[in-house]
């Protein structure tokens, strides 16, 4: 298999534009849930870039649960994203959630999103593999190690080989939490494939005061990097506000975060 260990020895290093997966650096991804106007956007881009991201992410095509609920401002969203990164110089990390879009969001962003609900959409992924952007590959709802390994294989197998995996939680008994995180994902991934993996410990958990903790565990059992939900204001988000961190606590995430890659 092209993302397995034995067909590839040596980590692959994932380049976005200059910033490097993989490489033994900690990489972060921070920004709303989703783009929910340009006064937001950039304002959480500021937020992120001040406490030292390296990536802006912003969901402009929302799959959600409910039709009924925000659904992202699409085009529009994007065009947000681009002007962000242009103030701010944070590379884009937005989610494609069909085929359709893959052109339109290539245009915009740095970095394509796989979500979870998208994991095992096999003709997203084998499009997705024939645009050689840089994807982020999020663990499924319910997927296994090799479930989402073989996704991976579908994208690298088009010729893209650029894919990091995020492991964002999973469905188990346990109803306290959103999803169940699961830290052990990182040693597995590890062992299995040369890919970078980070961990996204906002959708893992569900709740704000879970994500600093589970931020500092993700990096001492050695994953490549995270993707946090920063809002400006989180109890009037528009999407996932109990699991995103206001400026302050995502500030204070971030000097923790960098207290304990001292000692890595
Ligand atoms: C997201 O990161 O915007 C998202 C929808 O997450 P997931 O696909 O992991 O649920
Ligand atoms: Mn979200």
């Amino acid at each position: 298999k092209l993302v397995s260990r034995e067909f590839h020895p040596d980590p692959t290093v994932v380049d976005v534009d200059g910033v490097k997966i993989g490489d033994g650096s900690l990489v972060v991804m921070a920004g709303p849930c989703a783009v929910e106007s340009r006064e937001q956007l950039l304002e959480a881009a500021q937020i992120v870039r001040a406490a030292g991201a390296q990536f802006l992410r912003g969901g402009a095509y929302k799959p959600r649960t409910s039709p009924y609920a925000f659904q992202g401002l699409e085009q529009e969203g994007l065009e947000y994203l681009a002007e962000a990164r242009a103030l701010t110089g944070l590379k884009v990390v937005t989610e494609v959630t069909n085929i359709h879009a893959i052109e339109t969001v290539s245009r915009y962003a740095d970095m394509l999103q796989i979500g979870a609900r998208n994991m095992q959409n096999f003709h997203l992924l084998k499009e997705i593999g024939r645009s050689g952007k840089p994807v982020l590959l999020k663990r499924g709802l319910a997927a296994t190690y090799d479930e989402w390994l073989h996704a991976a294989e579908y994208i690298v197998n088009e010729g893209n080989p650029n894919v990091v995996f995020c492991e964002r939680g999973i469905r188990t008994f346990e109803t306290y939490t959103r999803n169940t995180l699961d830290l052990g994902a990182i040693g597995v991934i590890k062992r299995l494939s040369h890919l970078p993996i980070i961990v996204d410990p906002s959708h893992g958990t569900g709740k704000w005061h879970m994500v600093k903790s589970m931020s500092m565990a993700a990096v001492a059992a050695g994953a490549d990097g995270l993707m946090i939900e920063v809002h400006p204001d989180p109890e009037r988000a528009l999407s996932d506000g109990p699991q995103s961190l206001n400026p302050f606590n995502y500030a204070s995430l971030m000097a923790d975060v960098r207290e304990l890659a001292v000692f890595l």
